[in-house]
């Protein structure tokens, strides 16, 4: 429950409120308005400016308050990214959920996160000072890692090629097994599997994509849960990452 607000105005003031003892920052207040036991305050970034997407050089600079609506009509990300924001919420939900805060709130069921840890999407951490670190590093996010702290912007570099494969129960719904290849044009490959878990799990980051199959058969070996069991996700996840890697070799 939240029993305290704040609106700064500026970065400073945000990062002076957070270092309080339960505080947390508030982006599009979609996770953290569901009814808690907790007890804590919130930092609203709203009045920070941090929702400004912009292209700079290869990279695409998403400010941690941007909406996911707003990063999935840019025009900049590719066809690939823009699945997995379709996928990850519905039309409403979209348009107040902020990027930083679908980040932090994700399960392993989230396609959008699978998606930027494929892109291997870098965060600005800030508290009193501020340090770039992997969003593979921070994963699971809700947890004590980001303590009063926060995320003030994400980059990815755009010349990578994305390539999305899912399976679930129906069309729209979030997928039980989800692999999300990318690839940079030095040859680097980096394979997400999403659909289960606390966090989306890196398969594998190497120098081209062989040996892809058996990294997805091996990262979701003891994937069961109540919706799917290990050897079914296992098995899919190594059909999934090699018809990613037949997409980008069609796309050439
Ligand atoms: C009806 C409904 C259905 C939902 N279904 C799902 C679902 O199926 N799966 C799912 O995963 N989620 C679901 N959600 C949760 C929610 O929609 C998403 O997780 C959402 O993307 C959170 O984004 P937000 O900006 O609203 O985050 P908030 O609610 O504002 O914050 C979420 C968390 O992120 C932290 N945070 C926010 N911004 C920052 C920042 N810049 N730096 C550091 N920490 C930050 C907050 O402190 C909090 O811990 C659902 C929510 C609703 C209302």
């Amino acid at each position: 429950m939240i029993i305290e607000y704040h609106r700064p105005k500026t970065l400073d003031e945000a990062t002076r409120l957070l270092s309080k003892p339960d505080t947390r920052p508030l982006g599009g207040g979609t996770s953290l308005n569901r009814p808690s036991p907790e007890r804590f305050a919130v930092v609203d970034l709203q009045a920070l400016g941090l929702n400004k997407i912009h292209k700079s050089g290869n990279k695409l600079v998403i400010g941690a308050t941007a909406t996911l609506q707003a990063l999935l009509d840019s025009a900049h990300i590719p066809p690939a990214l823009q699945e997995t924001i379709h996928l990850e919420t519905t039309y409403n939900l979209r348009q107040m959920a902020t990027v930083a805060g679908t980040l932090v709130a994700c399960d392993g069921r989230s396609t959008f996160t699978t998606a930027m840890l494929a892109l291997d999407a870098k965060c600005t951490v800030t508290s009193e000072q501020s340090s770039v670190i992997s969003l593979g590093d921070l994963l699971p996010l809700h947890t004590e890692i980001l303590r009063s702290k926060l995320i003030t912007r994400i980059e990815i570099l755009l010349n990578a090629k994305l390539t999305f494969e899912s399976v679930a129960r129906t069309p729209a719904d979030k997928p039980i097994v989800c692999a999300v290849l990318a690839q940079w044009p030095s040859g680097r490959t980096r394979l997400a599997l999403g659909g289960w878990g606390k966090s989306p799990l890196l398969a594998m980051d190497g120098n081209e994509p062989g040996g892809v199959e058996e990294a997805a058969r091996n990262a979701f070996a003891e994937a069961a849960d109540e919706w799917a069991s290990a050897e079914y996700r296992s098995e899919m996840a190594a059909v999934l990452a090699r018809r990613c890697v037949g997409k980008l070799q069609v796309e050439g």
